[in-house]
């Protein structure tokens, strides 16, 4: 029998704002353990919480842009669970009214074929503060509480299990996180923990429409490890399967040094949750008229801009993912070489070669970095396409031009590199490369027609690359064929 996996996220990403979801505590992450901390956050008695205007704009800019409905009302309510990080004993979050539902995330498999996954909700809630084990005084025998992230405003994003791989998965969490920076929602920092991922993992016979029990992976902080972690409990589920065993529900852990998924003891396995609504806040309430107007002021997001860079400049599927998606950069920078001139593939192709060849020689990736500004490699092109050097001399030129501020046109003037479009000139040389080489002319003359591309190479090497290479072998031709 094939088994097939059965894969959900549960995906929490910090909002961007300035301060707390319910008091005005600075997010600052890294700060001094509990300095960012007020009667709000800590839960003091009598403390009320007063929602942040910002981070409701940011969930649902986030909501909308992975295709939600959100809802005109949503309810706040508070999940009971008893954890020493969290202060007040129970978390502000939303249950059964979330602000979004129903949403949906198609994308293109990087290794090909179309991957859909409907996104179940959105919802708004409150981090909790941070346990910390090491690097105190007293760490061998007690655990240190940090408040400071207690209150920092996240988004909740809950798929449904419609991913059948652990790279799928993967994947499908690398464009979630693309989605969430580009809206300048969230930082996209895994290290950090700011944007963190949960799966729900199960397996059943391949085709099977009921689902198997399922565990929870959680603590993974890389997309790598996401992949190999979602991996190794496929497989692992599926063995125990095989053998006769049987599954059971539960939270595990991802061990990078034994690489494996281990089962951990905790609060989560009870799942022993109470809600019951915020009695101290009101309804939700997310005017029409204001959600329209966060949605007519969503950026353009990676998808549909490699879709444009397809269609409007013609690149291919390839150079339209890496220009517009994977290179850092690289799309603003692109768009700015053609607007300033540039036929698209042309820029596309001096981008993914050229630029990122220097870029690297630095350590650089992000191409917004570029030592040559994006008129000044349109002018580059212009002159090339012109006719006025040849693709190897503009490579020269390009790298005079990195760091310098200088432009193309300058360069070619001061080293004196036009393109030798000249037939007098050039069948001078000519004649000379032919005198130089009679034995070569000879073989020619007999037919062994490879020495040819020598003699041409010959040319182009008398006149430091400068010769027109087509001009060169025409006349070349000649003078062989005139015997
Ligand atoms: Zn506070």
């Amino acid at each position: 029998m094939s088994f097939e996996a059965v894969i959900g996220l549960e995906i929490h990403a910090q909002l961007l704002t300035d301060s707390k979801i319910f008091c005005g505590c600075p997010t600052t992450f890294g700060a001094a353990p509990n300095t960012a901390v007020c009667p709000v956050c800590l839960g003091l008695p009598g403390a009320l919480p007063v929602l942040n205007r910002r981070a409701v704009e940011f969930g649902v800019r986030a909501a909308l842009a992975l295709e939600c409905s959100v809802h005109e009302t949503s309810i706040f309510a508070r999940k009971n669970y008893f954890y020493p990080d969290l202060p007040k004993g129970y978390q502000i979050s939303q249950f059964d009214r979330p602000f979004a539902t129903g949403g949906r995330l198609s994308f293109a498999r990087d290794a090909g074929g179309d991957v859909d996954v409907r996104i179940t909700r959105v919802h708004l809630e409150e981090d909790a503060g941070k346990s910390l084990h090491h690097g105190f005084p007293d760490s061998d025998r007690a655990t240190y509480l940090d408040f400071n992230r207690a209150g920092v405003p996240l988004i909740e994003i809950v798929t449904e299990p419609d991913l059948r791989s652990a790279s799928d998965a993967a994947e499908c969490f690398a464009r979630i996180r693309e989605i969430v920076v580009a809206l300048g929602v969230n930082d996209g920092n895994m290290e950090e923990g700011s944007l963190r991922c949960d799966a729900n993992v199960s397996v059943r016979p391949a085709g099977s429409p009921t689902l198997g029990t399922k565990t929870e992976v959680k603590n993974v902080n890389s997309f790598r490890f996401l992949a190999q972690a979602l991996e190794f409990e496929v497989a692992r589920q599926r063995a125990l399967l095989e053998s006769g065993g049987r599954v059971r529900q539960e939270t595990r852990l991802w061990d990078t040094t034994r690489a494996e998924t281990i089962a951990m003891r905790s609060k989560e396995e009870a799942h022993d949750y109470r809600y019951f609504p915020e009695p101290d806040l009101p309804p939700l309430v997310i005017a029409a008229a204001w959600r329209d107007e966060i949605r007519a002021a969503l950026p353009e997001l990676p998808a549909a801009r490699v879709r444009r860079f397809v269609e409007a400049y013609g690149l291919s599927d390839y150079d339209a993912n890496v220009i517009g998606r994977l290179l850092p950069g690289g799309a603003g920078y692109f768009e700015a070489v053609v607007a300033a001139g540039a036929p698209g593939k042309v820029a596309s192709n001096w981008i993914q070669g050229e630029v990122r060849r220097m870029l690297k020689a630095a350590g650089e990736d992000d191409v917004g970095r570029a030592g040559i500004t994006a008129e000044h490699l349109a002018g580059l092109i212009a002159i090339v396409e012109g006719g006025t050097v040849s693709t190897s001399v503009a490579k020269t030129v390009f790298e005079k031009m990195w760091g310098t501020g200088r432009t193309a046109a300058d360069i070619v003037q001061a080293d004196g590199l036009s393109q030798i479009d000249d037939r007098d000139a050039l069948n001078a040389i000519v004649e000379q490369v032919a005198g130089a080489h009679p034995a070569e002319v000879e073989q020619i003359r007999a037919g062994r027609n490879n020495v040819f591309g020598f003699l041409v190479g010959q040319v182009m090497k008398a006149t430091g690359g400068k010769a027109n290479p087509k001009l060169a072998a025409e006349l070349l031709r000649q003078k062989i064929n005139a015997g």
